[in-house]
């Protein structure tokens, strides 16, 4: 906190503690009405797709010209989501500022098509600590400190610094799980204090619910999203709009019945049914109106950008025609992990492949396949018939041994191979044993007194070791060597932006080694020997390629990773060999490089 910042609270907290019962403290250079606030809150139960229902309006509204800022509140204790368990939290979310956080995060990225940072995410973690923090240091000049006013004033201080960082027309809240939850009453009660001080027209509360279908009635019954509404109701917030997640479109029936009993008017009482692709959600949304519902909720008809938003649906409209398109090809990649049997642990490489499936006009099944299963002996019979295989990032030992297996397959075989983070690694091991001769090679964060550590801690990672700061995370820029395979996949830019999270990496002095037997390191680290990029060359393997960033993480709807789009592509040359189709392998000039996002950014393909 700066000395500026620190004076300002300051001096708030000392008015707060004698004279008034307001606490509130203003950021500097907070204009009161100038941001406004949509909150989406869950009820009934968690898992309706509330993040994907908050990116998918943020976007109809970012789409018209709006600035919008998403946040997403964690009531967990943890400080980020780094130490979550994938299995069962899902993925971890890497942003380019080394913020690790919930997978929802991703989705707003992936949805507004741009990067986020660690004002975008906070968790009780974070509020906690600097509430706990400003004790230590006096800040409450003697008072007692307390869940109301001084931890909701936190909350709300978060949100207004949010609102003067992003400089945003709105601020989406979403507040991780249901209302009536422990954990996350103080957010509610926060967002309540909010709407009472910005006043009329500032602040939009969204509350998604569900109705039921049981099979055994044939009906819809709408008594528990009541409850849950009541609830909301019962925290001192009164619902705008409501959102009622539904397998099928909600009759109208129910929906009266959710407007009586909620205060609600008709008209803002949405279905919001399954669609067959979240991709579909924000048209519906529009075409259902909500765009215009949150306009008029908060005032802000004249902000629209007519025009921005014509761009915009016409752009949109070309990805979902492509994605509604019957697709004649059909490939199966396997995705050789530890996690498989939970989807949302990848759920970024699951994305990018969807992504690259709309883009190559190509059907593709994945294979999960779960590595502590896989050996020498079985690994033909798991991998037959895939045209392309992945190895995932990982953590730990678990499984690691048929990782290599399956790269060795893949290797051997000509299948198209794709490592990412610790899926390079392992290849890096498996090229080493069988290809340099290096019979004991391996990582030492598996094998840490093997014969030929070929993945290690580098020494500058080492002395850092210990003070909890050692893992390389974030955003990084990647050097391309000229004249590669991957270079020319990222439309031959001598650099690519992508994102890190990993403690191991080439140890230097293998590299000679690795090189004189074929790998080609494609990409390294600006100003140190970091390996980031291998691959092989196309006259032994067709695609044989491994990083160590996770280039699913920045793959978005209308401009795929290069990499995964040229494993897809490979995977499709190899299921139909004789086949040329003239929808494949676009122009690389048609590859852009946005360096304000530091995305790789492929237009779509014309038909
Ligand atoms: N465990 C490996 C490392 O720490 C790989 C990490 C990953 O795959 N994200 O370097």
């Amino acid at each position: 906190m700066n000395e500026d910042v620190q004076q300002d609270l300051l001096a708030s907290l000392g008015n707060t503690t004698q004279e008034t019962e307001f606490f509130t403290l203003i950021p500097p250079g907070y204009v009161k009405g100038r941001t406004k606030y949509v909150v989406v809150l869950g009820t009934v139960m968690s898992g309706l797709g509330k993040g994907i229902f908050s990116s998918s309006l943020a976007k109809i509204l970012k789409d018209k010209g709006l600035r919008v800022a998403p946040i997403k509140m964690e009531g967990y204790l943890n400080i980020d989501s780094g130490t979550l368990n994938p299995y069962r939290h899902g993925e971890v979310f890497v942003l380019d500022d080394g913020m690790e956080t919930d997978m929802d995060l991703g989705t707003y990225e992936r949805m507004l098509d741009e990067n986020l940072s660690r004002g975008n995410f906070t968790t009780s973690g974070q509020i906690f600590t600097r509430i706990l923090e400003r004790e230590r240091h006096g800040q409450y000049l003697g008072r007692d400190v307390q869940m109301i006013p001084h931890v909701t004033g936190e909350v709300k201080r978060t949100l207004r610094q949010l609102a003067v960082d992003s400089k945003a027309d709105i601020v989406f809240i979403e507040v991780g799980g249901t209302v009536g939850d422990y954990e996350n009453g103080y957010f509610i009660e926060a967002i309540r204090e909010l709407a009472y001080e910005e006043g009329e027209e500032a602040v939009g509360v969204v509350a998604l619910t569900y109705i039921m279908e049981p099979q055994s009635l044939g009906e819809q019954k709408s008594k528990a999203a009541q409850l849950g509404l009541r609830q909301v109701m019962q925290a001192g917030l009164q619902p705008h709009i409501i959102a009622c997640r539904c397998p099928s479109p909600v009759s109208d029936k129910v929906r009266e019945k959710i407007s009586m009993f909620s205060n609600v008017p008709l008209r803002r009482v949405f279905s919001m049914h399954d669609v067959a692709s979240i991709y579909l959600v924000p048209e519906m949304l529009r075409e259902a109106g909500m765009d215009r519902e949150v306009l008029t909720l908060l005032n802000l008809h004249d902000r629209v950008n007519q025009r921005s938003e014509d761009r915009a649906r016409r752009t949109w409209q070309s990805f979902i025609d492509k994605l509604q398109q019957p697709k004649e090809k059909n490939i199966t990649i396997a995705i050789a992990g530890k996690y498989t049997s939970l989807r949302d642990a990848y759920a970024s490489i699951d994305k990018a492949l969807e992504h690259c499936s709309v883009h190559t006009r190509c059907n593709i099944h994945l294979r999960w396949l779960d590595t502590t299963e896989i050996d020498v002996h079985n690994v033909v019979e798991h991998l037959r018939g895939c045209h392309g295989i992945i190895v995932p990032g990982g953590f730990g030992v678990r499984g690691a041994e048929g990782k290599i297996q399956c790269v060795r397959y893949a290797r051997e075989n000509h299948v198209p191979y794709l490592g990412i983070c610790l899926g390079f690694q392992m290849a890096v091991v498996e090229f080493a044993r069988h290809v340099c001769g290096l019979a004991d090679a391996n990582t030492t964060e598996f094998a840490p007194n093997c014969k030929d550590p070929v993945i290690d801690v580098l020494p500058e990672q080492k002395k850092i070791e210990g003070l909890g700061g050692n893992m390389r995370l974030g955003g990084k820029d990647v050097v391309l060597k000229p004249d590669t395979l991957i270079r020319r996949l990222y439309g031959d830019h001598p650099t690519v932006r992508l994102r890190f999270r990993h403690r191991y990496e080439v140890e230097p002095r293998y590299i000679p080694v690795l090189e004189q037997h074929g790998l080609i390191f494609s990409g390294h680290a600006p100003n140190q020997p970091i390996m980031q990029m291998f691959e092989l060359s196309s006259s032994v393997h067709p695609y044989f390629v491994g990083t160590q960033a996770h280039p699913c993480l920045t793959s978005r709807p209308l401009s795929p990773d290069p990499l995964f789009l040229g494993l897809v592509e490979a995977a499709i040359q190899r299921a139909y060999p004789q086949q040329v189709f003239s929808d494949m392998t676009p122009d690389p000039s048609d590859i852009t490089r946005d360096k304000t996002k530091g995305s790789i950014h492929r237009p779509l393909v014309a038909n």
